[in-house]
């Protein structure tokens, strides 16, 4: 045979020639043009990824960053303020709108459209006890309501003017990471669905609560259902003509809290956090059904806890009121709600034990998911952003990597001191609030009203929620 006949030399000569073509595929497959190289990759453009990217462009030590954004979902359509209002929106903090016009991103949502809260009422409807929010004279508001999707847009608007260093890929859904070190590389890889694939000295996870990249870095999680769902929806409001429309209602029921929360003169946004059967049931009622079991939530007499209302009524006699300090007053009547915009949302806890590894962080619902009782999931995750921002501005003047998990590590410690008691606080608030039990929904009771009647202790409650 030909192979029998063939000299020592030859077979050796064989074998470099393969080596040879493996190591030149190696090096084409390195530096093949798919696999661009950029200094920080966003994964997830939902409101906190695409903020992340418009603070970063204003930051001036980091501005010259080459930043590409993955976002899994189709091109971001826009927002049009002529449209009826979205059925997602948030309660904004006093600090995060500081971080919006820091990022030039405030006039963009003020000149499109936002509502102001001035005040907040929180009740419970097993007791008397009620809490009362505003700030000294309406000096500042307690929380703006503003759409999702506008957020979105004025980062967008950012990250536009930031081009060519700037650059966002739409149906890019992140499949897999390779960290360094793991593989003996010095970048981390992201490597997308459809294929393609990326290198970064950076790669943030802002890809929401299943997060691709908080998987693949491998980090613990402690993660739980609440077995209860959020219904939204935009509802109408009978308020007389000339009446302001800025407050903020929200009333505990057994079943979990109905909270409104104002969009303009005559509209609010809904969100009823209840049980998964009773969620699906408000979602298939007819629109006049609906309307009037949510004026009933607002209003239904529950069972009452007497003790509770006689120390109440003990309480405010020491403080030296005859009811609380504020009235109770009811919401305005709701006549009627949108058409298509209820909607469901499971409700859950998350929270990662660590939030960066080498080459990696996690930012937003990615590392931290919390129940919305609070209006403070995406207020904590817009707060990682200015740590984030802040801590990777400090290394690079320090002449630190951007991945580096040693100065990564005092982004970490900044955003766990300022999101863990957070955290604890709202899953108490909702473990309280979820039973009927009369020692706890005593001592709750008496916990709301000595916060409401002890102005030092309600103005801290007041700053940690409202920033
Ligand atoms: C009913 C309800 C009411 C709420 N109200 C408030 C409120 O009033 N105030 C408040 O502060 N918070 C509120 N929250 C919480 C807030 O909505 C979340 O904290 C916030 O949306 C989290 O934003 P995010 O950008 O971190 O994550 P997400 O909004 O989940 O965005 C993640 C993005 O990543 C993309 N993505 C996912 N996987 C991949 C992948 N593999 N590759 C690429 N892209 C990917 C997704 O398409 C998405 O765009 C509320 C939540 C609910 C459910």
């Amino acid at each position: 045979m030909l192979l029998m006949l063939r000299p020592k030399g030859a077979s050796v000569a064989a074998s470099q020639v393969r080596s040879l073509v493996k190591r030149l595929l190696a090096t084409e497959t390195a530096s093949t043009p798919a696999e661009e190289h950029y200094d920080i990759i966003i994964g997830g453009g939902g409101m906190v990824g695409t903020t992340l990217a418009a603070a970063l462009s204003k930051n001036r030590t980091l501005a010259d960053k080459k930043v590409l954004l993955l976002e899994a979902a189709p091109e971001f359509k826009g927002f049009s303020a002529s449209a009826p209002f979205h059925n997602r929106v948030s309660a904004i903090s006093q600090s995060s709108i500081e971080l919006f016009k820091a990022i030039d991103c405030w006039t963009h949502i003020e000149k499109a459209r936002c509502k102001p809260v001035k005040q907040m009422q929180v009740w419970d409807a097993n007791s008397d006890a009620l809490i009362h929010f505003q700030h000294d004279n309406f000096a500042s508001d307690v929380a703006c309501i503003i759409e999702n999707n506008l957020i979105i847009d004025a980062a967008y608007a950012r990250i536009r003017d930031a081009a060519p260093n700037y650059k966002v890929l739409n149906k890019a859904r992140i499949q897999c990471v390779s960290l360094p070190g793991k593989s003996g590389e010095h970048n981390t890889r992201v490597q997308l669905q459809d294929g393609r694939s990326f290198s970064c000295d950076l790669l943030i996870g802002a890809d929401g609560a299943n997060s691709v990249v908080r998987k693949q870095m491998g980090v613990d999680v402690l993660a739980f259902n609440y077995d209860r769902m959020s219904l939204v929806a935009n509802v109408d409001l009978n308020i007389e003509e000339g009446c302001d429309n800025s407050v903020a209602w929200q009333r505990f029921l057994p079943s979990g809290p109905v909270a409104l929360l104002p969009l303009s003169d005559k509209q609010s946004s809904l969100v009823w956090s209840t049980t998964v059967p009773h969620a699906r049931q408000l979602l298939a009622m007819q629109p006049s059904e609906f309307v009037d079991a949510l004026n009933e939530a607002f209003c239904r007499q529950y069972p009452r806890l007497e003790v509770a209302d006689k120390a109440l009524q003990a309480l405010n006699a020491f403080f030296g009121h005859q009811g609380s300090q504020h009235q109770r007053q009811y919401p305005p009547r709701v006549c009627g709600v949108q058409e298509r915009t209820r909607a469901t949302f499971p409700l859950g806890f998350l929270h990662a034990s660590s939030y960066v590894c080498n080459g990696a962080a996690l930012v937003g619902d990615a590392a931290h998911r919390i129940h919305p009782l609070a209006g403070q999931g995406v207020n904590l995750g817009f707060g990682d952003v200015r740590e984030l921002v802040d801590t990777l501005a400090a290394g690079a003047y320090a002449g630190f990597k951007l991945g580096d998990s040693q100065h990564l590590i005092k982004y970490e410690r900044k955003s766990l001191a300022r999101n863990v008691p957070i955290m604890i606080g709202v899953h108490g608030l909702h473990s309280l609030y979820s039973t009927q039990l009369s020692p706890v929904v005593l001592l709750r009771s008496l916990g709301l009203q000595l916060t409401e009647n002890l102005p030092p202790i309600k103005k801290l409650f007041m700053k940690s929620a409202m920033g």
